[in-house]
């Protein structure tokens, strides 16, 4: 069991019941944090690398994707799957998130077939049992990015990123990941946790052993694929690509030496234009925000400002668009990202 070159390992949420009805997979299960340091431990002593790739399961390509470059540059690959309380505010969707895991444990089995080694399901001693805490009783240690999780999604999501940096924490430290594998398609959640481990110095995964991955998206159309897509009715999802449409135009003009405020606006246009077809249709398309920002303090762009006064700091085109009931976001980098 121990000599297969890869090997993976799902760390389950914490509401899916023993009981819950599995497909047949080669992976073994784990049972508890205590069983899983015995397994890391050994991985340590043997000098073997861990990918890490966390999730909230209802798996797509876009995990996969992680899945496979954590796969082929370490000899072990962790991915946990785990629905967050605490990066969900009372009014959003947690009690609707999608929990597919039957099927995402095909899907992992499907694709790595014989180098899906390892599943471990929660036990007393499990990390959710902390998790749970926080989210009923709103006190516990918390990590706190300061100056970076208000901007942008923060802006919106104002307890977003305490979520994120605090479960993301308790999972490095349970996993001791030597590299972990996050989705562009989440870009300032991925610097943002870059940072953490370079401002807490944390030895596993060290800062730069931090990694991010493109965005995987619908060839035809370009939506960026995500769990979130599951709630679009048919209708909607015709008109689910129109954020991706304004940032191509933003990033299209900005190249084009265009201001800030040009790029914004025009992107906003693009946008304003496919609402009016949407609403015809029967469809309520909203903007939240979409914004410039500077992708190492997430500070917003002045509005002059155009692709040579930003230099060489890479700049990031997000935005976050309503479609019906569903919050879709996208972004994208214009530079390189191994920069910041
Ligand atoms: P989630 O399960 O949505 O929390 O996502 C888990 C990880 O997968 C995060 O690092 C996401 O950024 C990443 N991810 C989600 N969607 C995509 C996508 N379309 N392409 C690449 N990575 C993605």
């Amino acid at each position: 069991m121990w000599r297969s070159a890869t090997q993976a390992f799902v760390l389950l949420h914490r509401s899916m019941s023993m009981s819950t009805a599995l497909p047949p997979s080669p992976i073994p299960l784990l049972t508890s944090v205590a069983s899983y340091r015995q397994w890391r431990q050994k991985a340590f002593d043997e000098r073997k690398s861990v990918g890490f790739v966390p999730t909230m399961g209802a798996l797509h390509d876009g995990h996969l994707s992680l899945v496979q470059k954590s796969l082929a540059e370490n000899d072990l690959t962790v991915l946990s799957i785990f629905v967050n309380p605490a990066q969900f505010a009372p009014h959003e969707d947690l009690a609707t998130y999608p929990r597919t895991l039957p099927r995402d444990l095909e899907l992992l089995t499907a694709q790595q077939e014989s180098l899906c080694r390892y599943f471990f399901r929660r036990s007393k001693t499990c990390i959710h049992q902390a998790l749970a805490r926080i989210f009923r009783h709103r006190r516990d240690a918390f990590v706190e990015m300061k100056g970076y999780g208000h901007q942008m999604e923060g802006a919106s999501r104002p307890t977003f990123f305490r979520g994120v940096a605090t479960v993301v924490t308790k999972l490095f430290n349970a996993v001791q990941p030597t590299n972990a594998y996050f989705g562009q398609k989440d870009i300032q959640q991925a610097l943002l946790l870059r940072r953490l481990c370079k401002d807490l110095l944390f030895p596993h995964p060290e800062a730069d052993h931090v990694h991010i991955v493109p965005t995987t998206r619908n060839p035809n159309d370009g939506l960026a694929l995500s769990s979130r897509n599951a709630y679009l009715s048919v209708n909607e999802r015709k008109f689910a690509p129109t954020l991706f449409k304004a940032l191509q135009y933003a990033e299209s003009a900005w190249s084009n030496g265009e201001s800030k405020d040009r790029c914004v606006s025009g992107a906003v246009a693009v946008i304003d234009k496919v609402k009016t077809q949407a609403a015809l249709d029967g469809v309520e398309v909203r903007l939240d925000y979409i914004e410039m920002n500077d992708s190492e303090t997430f500070d917003v762009l002045d509005a002059s400002s155009n692709t040579q006064l930003a230099g060489d700091i890479p700049v990031i085109l997000s935005g976050a668009l309503w479609v019906g009931k569903t919050r879709l976001i996208d972004n994208i980098v214009v530079g390189d990202l191994n920069r910041v």
